[in-house]
């Protein structure tokens, strides 16, 4: 008789940790405990207090070394395996927290590249999302889409489509002709909040920087500043890529509780992708519109990057002549200016170079410098830390000059020439006029 039966309640257990397997990653267990009886000693391990633990395994789950597991007490396990003989079944307990927490996440489907364009010419970083991006929403099943905000900017959508997207999502009105934060925030959280995208892109210049964090405050989710690589877990999970620590470590970080996902990626980072002539998608219009009242601020005018008389916009060049410590002094940088000039080139520098004075904030490639990819990448006393070669060792053509043969800039080289770059430098300029003359 059934009613006979007493009811068997199955053991939770409490969780428990495993002697020398933390490697006190920062207290993930502590945070995911829902009853809060997890406390940290101070060498980052965990301590938990089993008379309050409910045995529901979150801090298990989420501990990347597996340092914990559940603990049963003879008595317990003697019902586990009563229970297994009678085969009772005992349903498995659904988490309403992690149920309604994938819902949630369901409502989001989409990778949006935000296209960045200043009086209507777009920034090539862009496209080079949309490449990106592209490989993301294969991935994930889903479409590849286009923001492009501002005034009389249809054609951005057509050119968004040549370069991958299939969708564009377009708001075109005259408070959108300047980019200001406050008009192009309420625009983009209008359209996140009315078509829920999964994944955002945007471009880690000024504009996007700016408004890719306003906007990931205001939505309340999680950004990446700066990735190097993107790409999907197993969960749909996007998995950002971005160095940290002062670039001596590369870290992966996920936002797997929010949407929709937000990165910034440096121009030249990404490859750029190809362009499909003639290819076509569907433009969403949508007539949400910023009240010109509401934006506080106006702009006067626009001074473009290049008009001065010394500015050079490294990130574009197809060559590049860097001069690192090893250049000794301002007046030897006219040495490596006279063989960027015979490629038609120009001249970069380290961040060693930049702080001691021997050339402009402008010119400097790395992790605080700018990113770039040139066909040719000539590096002359430069010893190659990573926050140099972060920024150059995607170039197409890698050739380093310095005396120190055990130098890390030679394991990204394609040729290396160890010597005196006073040397060199000027041996090779001579050859390339040579040559020319011959031509
Ligand atoms: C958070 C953070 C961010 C950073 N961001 C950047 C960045 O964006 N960009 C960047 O470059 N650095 C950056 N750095 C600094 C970086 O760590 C290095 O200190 C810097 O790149 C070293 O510059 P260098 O190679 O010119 O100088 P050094 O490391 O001093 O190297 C000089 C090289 O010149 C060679 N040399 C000397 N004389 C000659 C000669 N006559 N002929 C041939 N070779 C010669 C030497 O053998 C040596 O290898 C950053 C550091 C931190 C902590
Ligand atoms: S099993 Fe659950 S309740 Fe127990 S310590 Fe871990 S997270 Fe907290
Ligand atoms: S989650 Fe794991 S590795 Fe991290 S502190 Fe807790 S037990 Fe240690």
């Amino acid at each position: 008789m059934s009613e006979l039966t007493p009811k068997i309640k199955k053991p939770r257990g409490v969780a428990r940790l495993l002697d020398g397997k933390c490697i006190a990653c920062g207290a993930r267990c502590q945070s995911s405990c829902p009853v809060n009886c997890i406390e940290m000693t101070e060498t980052g391990e965990p301590i938990v207090e089993t008379v309050k633990c409910i045995g529901c395994q979150k801090c298990i789950k989420i501990c990347p070394s597996d340092a914990l597991e559940m603990f049963f007490t003879a008595e317990e396990q003697q019902i586990l395996a009563d229970l297994a003989a009678l085969a009772v079944p005992v349903p498995e307990e659904v988490d309403p927290e992690a149920t309604a927490l994938a819902k949630k996440l369901a409502e989001y489907r989409g990778v949006w590249v935000f296209i960045e364009q200043t009086e209507g010419e777009p920034a090539r970083v862009s496209w080079e999302l949309l490449g990106v991006g592209a490989g993301l929403a294969a991935t994930l099943g889903v479409e590849l889409c286009a923001i492009v905000i501002g005034e009389k900017v249809e054609h951005l959508c057509h050119e968004a489509f040549a370069y991958g997207a299939t969708k564009a999502y377009l708001m075109d009105a005259p408070v959108y002709y300047h980019y200001r934060t406050e008009a192009y925030v309420e625009a983009c959280c209008h359209l996140i909040d009315t078509y829920k995208p999964e994944v955002i892109l945007m471009g880690a210049t000024g504009m996007g920087r700016d408004l890719a964090g306003a906007i990931a405050t205001r939505v309340g989710t999680g950004l990446t500043a700066d990735c190097t690589g993107l790409s999907i877990d197993d969960k749909r999970n996007l998995m950002q890529t971005r160095p940290a620590f002062g670039g001596n470590i590369m870290a992966t970080i996920m936002c797997d509780k929010y949407r929709p996902q937000m990165s910034t990626v440096r121009p030249n980072v990404m490859p750029m992708t190809d362009r499909r002539e003639g290819a076509v998608g569907t433009i969403i219009r949508d007539p949400f519109i910023v009240a010109e009242e509401s934006v506080l601020t106006k702009v006067i005018e626009i001074i473009r990057d290049g008009h001065g008389k010394s500015a050079v916009d490294i990130t574009g060049a197809e060559f590049i002549v860097s001069g690192g410590r090893g250049m000794m002094g301002p007046e030897n940088f006219a040495m490596l200016k006279e063989l960027a000039d015979e490629l038609g080139g120009v001249v970069g520098a380290s961040r060693s170079a930049v702080d001691s004075g021997w050339m402009p904030g402008d010119r400097q490639v790395g992790q605080t410098g700018k990113t770039v990819r040139p066909k040719i990448y000539i590096a002359c006393g430069i010893s190659g830390a990573i926050q140099h070669l972060v920024g150059m060792q995607d170039s197409d053509m890698v050739i380093a000059i310095n005396r120190d043969s055990s130098a890390p800039i030679f394991e990204v080289a394609t040729y290396g020439i160890v010597g005196d770059l006073f040397q060199i430098v000027p041996a090779i300029t001579s050859k390339i006029r040579e040559m020319k003359q011959h031509n």
